[in-house]
C-alpha cells in the first residue's frame, strides 16, 4: 500500500499537480487542511482533490477563514486580503464541501488534524515541548499535522527523555512505528523551510516506514496567476524562496 500525505495546497495548482505526479499511482491520499488561501486556484485545487483515490481531508485555518467561520483580525493583511479574495472566488458547490470538512479524523491507526491534536485549527506544532504536551491528545499511535509548512518528525524517547525532534531526509526511507510520533510532511503550496520545492510524504502502513519528497514546480506559472487576480504581491514573491 501506498498512502500520498500532504498539506496546506494553499489553492497553488502548479505545486499541488507536481506532487501528484511525482507520487504516480497510490491507494489513499490524506490531506491535512488549508487546500485554499492564498493561491489563485481555489476551485481548481478542491475540484482536483475531489477525484483522488481512498480521500480523507480535515479543515485548516485559512479553510475556515474562506468561510467566515474565523475572525479574521487574527490574520495578517496579506492572508486577509487573499482569504476574502477566496470567499468571493469559490463555487457554492466547493464551499460546501469545505464546509463539510472535519476538524479530526481518526484512520488506521493514524489521527489527522491541521494544526494539533490539542487545538486543530490553530496550534503549531514547531517544538519538542509542544509536541510533547500534544501526545496526550490523541490516541493513536501516530498524528499527522500540517499548519506550519514545515517537515518535521517528532517522537516520543524513552521514559524521562520527551520528545525527540528528527529533520527529515527526502528520499530516505524512516520507521515511524512502533513509537508515538507528530508527522509534519511539510507544504505543497507554500512552503516555509527555505526550499521552494513542493514537500509530501509517500507512507507505507503495511512496512510502517514513510518518504519525504521534494519537486520542484512552475512556481512563475502560479505568480502570474496571482498578480492576475490581484493577489498580494509579497504572497507571490515568497513561492521564490520558500518563505
Ligand atoms: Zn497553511
Amino acid at each position: 500500500m501506498r498512502y500520498l500525505i500532504l498539506s496546506d495546497i494553499h489553492a497553488n495548482l502548479a505545486a499541488f499537480e507536481a506532487v501528484l505526479a511525482a507520487a504516480g499511482v497510490v491507494d489513499a491520499v490524506w490531506c491535512l487542511g488549508d487546500t485554499v488561501g492564498y493561491g489563485p486556484q481555489p476551485n481548481e485545487c478542491i475540484e482536483r482533490l475531489q477525484g483522488l483515490p481512498g480521500l480523507v481531508c480535515v479543515a485548516g485555518n485559512h479553510d475556515w477563514a474562506a468561510l467566515g467561520k474565523l475572525d479574521l483580525s487574527a490574520f495578517n493583511r496579506d492572508a486577509r486580503t487573499a482569504a476574502e479574495w477566496t470567499a468571493r472566488t469559490l463555487t457554492p458547490a466547493n464551499r460546501a464541501w469545505l464546509e463539510g470538512l472535519p476538524e479530526r479524523v481518526e484512520r488506521e491507526g493514524f489521527t489527522l488534524v491541521h494544526g494539533s491534536p490539542r487545538f486543530p485549527i490553530w496550534e503549531y506544532v514547531l517544538t519538542p515541548a509542544v509536541a510533547y504536551e500534544n501526545l496526550a491528545y490523541f490516541d493513536t499511535l501516530t498524528c499527522l499535522v500540517g499548519h506550519s509548512h514545515i517537515p518535521a518528525i517528532f517522537q516520543e524517547g524513552r521514559a524521562g527523555q520527551g520528545v525527540i525532534q528528527f529533520v527529515p531526509v527526502p528520499g530516505e526511507p524512516f520507521r515511524y512505528r512502533p513509537v508515538r510520533s507528530i508527522i509534519n510532511p511539510g507544504g505543497v503550496g507554500q512552503p516555509r523551510d527555505g526550499d521552494p520545492r513542493a514537500s509530501f510524504i509517500l507512507l507505507d502502513p503495511d512496512a510502517g516506514t514513510l518518504v519525504y519528497h521534494r519537486v520542484p514546480y512552475p512556481v512563475e506559472e502560479t505568480q502570474a496567476r496571482m498578480r492576475a487576480a490581484g493577489l498580494p504581491p509579497r504572497l507571490a514573491a515568497r513561492l521564490s524562496y520558500g518563505l
